[in-house]
């Protein structure tokens, strides 16, 4: 997914019923967090292998972190069990979207493979332009309507 994290934390934010601290914040942060590994990827990497082959795109290290984190909250800052949650959900709702069209790998570390439920073939010169003219982009775009019809929504409450 190219574009639509971002605004998926917001929908997520949105969805949730409840009275969460910091809720936004926990959503939109926990949406984009797993590509920070792109300032690693360009900066430090020179781009040798797949951003997803990262820990913080890998949903077992998520899953460990969540095993660890969320009952110390529960014990010890109760107040901020479900802002953690919220946290990983959205984490885990990056990772959902970017099997889309981008591979993560769901059996690491006991397999390396990138698991994607579409293909998106190289049609165009560059990456991002074979994405963008790929119909799996209408899906980023419903995406973000749905962050922008959420947030008009709300403004007009
Ligand atoms: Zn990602």
């Amino acid at each position: 997914m190219l574009t639509a994290h971002l605004p998926s934390g917001y929908v997520l934010a949105q969805g949730a019923r409840w009275d969460i601290p910091m809720l936004l914040p926990a959503a939109l942060i926990g949406a984009v967090f797993p590509d920070l590994d792109m300032i690693w990827f360009y900066l430090v990497d020179d781009r040798a292998i797949h951003h997803h082959r990262y820990w913080v795109h890998i949903p077992l290290f998520w899953m460990m972190v969540g095993a660890v984190v969320l009952p110390g909250l529960a014990l010890f800052a109760r107040r901020w069990l479900a802002t953690g949650l919220v946290f990983l959900v959205a984490i885990f709702l990056h990772l959902l979207l970017d099997t889309i069209g981008g591979g993560i790998m769901w059996a690491a570390p006991f397999e390396d493979h990138l698991y994607s439920m579409v293909t998106v073939p190289p049609t165009q010169a560059h990456w991002v332009a074979s994405f963008v003219l790929h119909w799996t982009f209408l899906l980023e775009i419903a995406v973000w309507g749905t962050a922008v019809l959420l947030w008009r929504k709300r403004r007009d409450l």
